[in-house]
């Protein structure tokens, strides 16, 4: 009986740690391209910067891993940038996709690309948010990345426009963020 109550214990405490991770997508399960990027300076990063592709939605595997390699070539290719700007995306299938990933500095938000996660949901969020399970799943991978040691405890969250002018995240989503832990509105 005292074996059994361990390994119960063991097994629940497993089970919460891995809860606070969403599905994760690596680069090569997306089929990226390879880059070289720089180190992101301060870690763990003390801001979360959320934003929208302004592009299509993506609600399976296959559509959300095209998204990827999409916004990659456009990044790469048209804005002649080292990588996908973005750290990590979220598509609406409740994945998150390794962009640049925790340790790299992104290219995403001026004054906060040394500093922060670059978090991007694929799709327009202008007149909607996204679906629960791309509301789950960035939520559960920023308490992912607090768990492991990228983004720090006190960390804040901000939408891309609060960074520069741009209409980012889209209306409905950056009102939702709000409402969000750790939202910070006085940037
Ligand atoms: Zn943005």
């Amino acid at each position: 009986m005292k074996v059994a109550a361990v390994l119960v214990i063991a097994l629940t405490s497993l089970v919460a740690v891995s809860q606070q991770c969403p599905r994760i997508i690596n680069r090569a399960g997306w089929g990226a391209r390879a880059a070289n990027t720089a180190v992101l300076p301060n870690r763990p990063a003390p801001w979360v910067v959320m934003h929208h592709t302004a592009g299509a939605h993506c609600t399976t595997d296959a559509a959300c891993a095209q998204q990827m390699r999409n916004i990659q070539n456009f990044h790469m290719n048209t804005n002649g940038w080292a990588d996908i700007g973005y750290n990590w995306c979220i598509g609406e299938n409740g994945a998150a996709y390794e962009g640049r990933g925790w340790g790299r500095q992104g290219a995403h938000a001026p004054g906060y690309n040394d500093r922060s996660m670059g978090l991007c949901v694929m799709g327009t969020f202008t007149n909607a948010i996204p679906n629960a399970a791309a509301r789950n799943a960035a939520q559960s991978l920023i308490a992912c990345g607090v768990s492991q040691g990228h983004i720090a405890s006190n960390y804040w969250l901000i939408g891309h426009r609060q960074a520069t002018a741009t209409a980012c995240p889209g209306n409905a989503f950056f009102n939702e963020i709000r409402n969000w832990p750790r939202f910070n509105p006085n940037v």
